[in-house]
């Protein structure tokens, strides 16, 4: 979590400006406000990393996506090609919309392969929701071709990978839309919040309008202006969007530590028979927060699991454990276990969730073992954990003596 570890003077500054206001709206209250706009800080300071011509500062990354795939004309029946591998956010958004999700394989970037995207094309697919996980950037260059090909729209979810790349441009910043997201765990936070990203206005007027209950913004009157669409509150308030600029402009910082211990890492492991890392669609391009061990099954990751639990040591899989992220745990999906009905249960799912054949997912998730990454870390803890994590791959790899 390396945003929550440099939370200092910086932040207190910016939440203080908003307190001595008072102001927590970000729109309006121009004569009050002293000239704080955190919300728009926020959104320039996500920019000024990215170059994004358009930033949203929304309510939560979740918000983002759906804003993203909305804004990018996403609604019911529409077939969007999602990982099995992502944070459930991803699959909620698509279902949230009545579109339905379809799954396709992703590959050792831990993100859908150009391959699995076009074996899962029918004539309803309409998007493609490409998730770059553990801060690590999809094979663009493939997956645009596959994209442009089909003529389909391609949205983004980047929530873990803010200050990831791919040849020079930004994960979020491919396709017709993207989202970053600040929560509790990502390279930077706002506590709870978002961005939406784009370099198309008109996209990006529909998010903004979306966002906010249909407003459209123009003039300085919220609330007495046009309402040109039918949207929702998924606004961010100015404390939130104040955390997130002063943590934003750490990013570089943040970055640049976590490469080097990532470097550090890798290093070392990598010298061990048996230990490989997970694959980025650009070396150049890695935004550094997770360390991705990748063992040569799924039995052995789960013995290295074991050991590294023994020894208190961190490490997690997504595959064998409880954790929120891959289609293994999704029973809630495989059964349609809903508050309330979704489109999908009068359109009918366009696959059989319950018995989806990604081999190849199922085996890459199952061999991965990923380690957050702390910016905070001195050279002697990297050097120590360096140590107690290849101690353990060593242990789980001996025989078992009955
Ligand atoms: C964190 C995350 C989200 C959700 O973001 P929130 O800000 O928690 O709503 C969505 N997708 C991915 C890939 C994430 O890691």
């Amino acid at each position: 979590m390396p945003g929550t570890e440099l939370f200092g003077a910086e932040e207190r500054k910016e939440i203080e400006d908003v307190l001595s206001t008072g102001i927590m709206f970000r729109y309006n209250h121009d004569a009050v406000r002293n000239n704080f706009w955190k919300a728009k800080d926020f959104e320039n300071e996500v920019k000024k990393i990215n170059g994004a011509k358009y930033a949203l500062a929304v309510s939560n990354g979740s918000a983002a996506i759906l804003a993203a795939l909305a804004a990018s004309g996403i609604g019911v029946g529409d077939e969007v090609i999602c990982p099995p591998f992502t944070y459930i956010a991803t699959i909620e958004a698509v279902l949230m919309l009545g579109a339905l999700p379809v799954f396709a394989e992703i590959d050792e970037t831990l993100c859908l392969s150009a391959e699995g995207i076009k074996k899962t094309i029918t004539p309803k697919t309409k998007a493609v929701c490409l998730v770059h996980m553990c801060g690590g950037n999809a094979n663009m260059d493939e997956i645009m071709k596959v994209v442009n090909d089909n003529k389909l729209i391609l949205v983004e979810d980047a929530g873990q990978a803010f200050a990831a790349s791919y040849k020079g441009t930004y994960t979020g910043l491919f396709g017709k839309a993207g989202a970053y997201s600040f929560d509790f765990f990502k390279i930077a936070t706002a506590g709870e919040g978002g961005i939406f990203v784009t370099n198309d206005e008109k996209t990006y007027l529909l998010a903004d309008s979306y966002c906010d209950h249909g407003h459209d913004h123009i003039g300085n009157n919220r609330g007495m202006e046009n309402h040109p669409i039918i949207g929702f509150n998924y606004r961010i308030s100015e404390l939130h969007a104040a955390v997130g600029a002063a943590q934003t402009r750490k990013v570089p910082q943040i970055k640049a530590a976590n490469l080097k211990h990532k470097q550090h890492l890798q290093t070392v492991l990598g010298k061990i028979n048996g230990v490989s890392f997970a694959k980025l669609g650009d070396e150049n391009g890695d935004s550094g927060t997770f360390l991705n061990l990748m063992m040569n099954d799924t039995p052995s990751a789960q013995r290295v699991v074991e050991e590294l639990n023994k020894a208190g040591v961190g490490g997690f899989n997504y595959w064998y454990t409880n954790m929120y992220h891959f289609i293994n745990q999704w029973d809630h999906i495989k059964n349609m276990q809903t508050a309330s009905k979704l489109a999908i249960q009068t359109m009918g799912a366009p696959q059989d969730y319950k018995n989806l054949n990604i081999p190849k997912s199922q085996e890459v998730v199952g061999r991965l073992i990923s380690f957050g990454i702390r910016c905070t870390w001195t050279t002697d803890e990297v050097n120590t954990l360096a140590t107690k994590i290849a101690d353990c791959i060593v242990k789980a790899s001996q025989p078992v003596n009955a």
